[in-house]
């Protein structure tokens, strides 16, 4: 009782704090859109949540300290909430630059006793700069990052013998507009989410794949709830994991999802105003459009199908060798709507291709 009693002064607090420091304007941020930055730092994940308002959220911090010089080159310059989704290093280790750098004002992880040294140095370093620590409780906790909501995943069953299963899980939700941020469950963790609380796992428009890609971090079960737009999948180029799984790439072919990877593609930048969403940055999109000179009609900096050329227009997710020759022959169309002409196009696939095409 009393332990619970102290959690929800511990979350009013918190809850405070936020409000509070919103008032705090990030020059840098996007006006009405919520930003969320898949960072490419290698073989380990990193997601930069950037509010209309400017609040910041790092959900993990990659496996070194290279990510400070990351978030700094994207104009932060402080931190609301930073989350450690479970406690292995591919996801902490920068973390601790990251308090050095920048004292986020709140400190969320999982409570598993899964420990390292370095774990617990960073948990020291926590302590003595006096940032507030929280994690999942047994209920479902919303977290407000401006007019951003956080919901927190209440907390699964411990599993002693695998970190992974102790992932806090997280949904983000701007309007219409989700992101769903497993970090790696595996699945015994996904099956309690889905039996459990299905509701905050379904219908997600972004899914950040869990476990980089593997095959213990998806399958049918998974996709058929989440019904991703788009998954993302943050992985090193050629890691000796063998992430992503063939079977996994194979399960999302299937399910018409397309996917961006921090390793070919490298950090992945969506925005949404919470009606419409578009990936604005990856390394394919960006390298064209330094190129296009469509570029003040194309702010939003993705594919234009009346311009693209075939290598271009293959480098988009879910566009293969058949679809794409079919969609040149069909040039020019007057809108993403019109691409409904190509055979292969349906009211389903053009729903998913909208956000990552231009066609005017
Ligand atoms: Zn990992």
């Amino acid at each position: 009782m009393r332990r619970a009693s102290g959690w929800l002064f511990a979350l009013l607090g918190l809850g405070l704090l936020l409000i509070w420091l919103g008032v705090r304007e990030n020059p840098t941020a996007g006006q009405g859109r919520v930003v969320v930055a898949f960072l490419d730092v290698g073989q380990g994940d990193a997601i930069l949540v950037r509010s209309p308002e400017g609040k910041t959220a790092l959900i993990d911090a990659g496996p070194s300290s290279q990510i400070v010089p990351l978030l700094e080159r994207r104009g932060v310059t402080s931190i609301d909430l930073a989350v450690v989704s479970h406690h292995h290093d591919d996801h902490y280790g920068g973390m601790d630059d990251v308090v050095r750098r920048f004292r986020p004002r709140v400190f969320l992880a999982s409570d598993s006793s899964y420990t390292s040294e370095r774990y617990l140095k960073l948990l020291e370093l926590v302590r003595d700069r006096r940032i507030p620590a929280i994690s999942p409780t047994g209920s479902a906790r919303k977290l407000g990052l401006g007019s951003v909501v956080l919901t927190v995943f209440p907390r699964a069953p411990a599993d002693p013998d695998e970190e992974n299963n102790n992932s806090v899980g997280l949904r983000l939700q701007y309007g219409g507009f989700s992101v769903l941020l497993p970090g790696d469950a595996e699945g015994p963790e996904r099956r309690w989410w889905e039996e459990n609380m299905p509701s905050l796992c379904a219908d997600a428009t972004v899914l950040k794949l869990a476990h980089h890609g593997s095959r213990s971090g998806t399958d049918a079960t998974w996709l058929k709830l989440v019904r991703p737009q788009l998954a993302v999948a943050s992985m090193g180029r050629d890691n000796e994991f063998g992430h992503p799984h063939p079977q996994t790439l194979a399960l999302l072919k299937r399910f018409e999802i397309p996917l961006l990877r921090t390793d070919r593609d490298g950090t992945i930048v969506i925005q949404s105003d919470g009606a419409r969403w578009s990936v604005v940055d990856h390394r394919h999109v960006s390298s064209r459009t330094t190129l296009a000179p469509a570029r003040t009609r194309c702010p939003d900096a993705r594919v234009h199908n009346n311009q693209a050329d075939e290598g271009e227009l293959s480098a988009t997710p879910g566009f293969g060798p058949v679809l794409v020759r079919r969609m040149i022959g069909h040039r020019p169309f007057q809108d993403v709507d019109d691409l409904g002409r190509v055979e292969e196009i349906g009211e389903t696939r053009l729903s998913r291709l909208r956000p990552l095409v231009v066609a005017e």
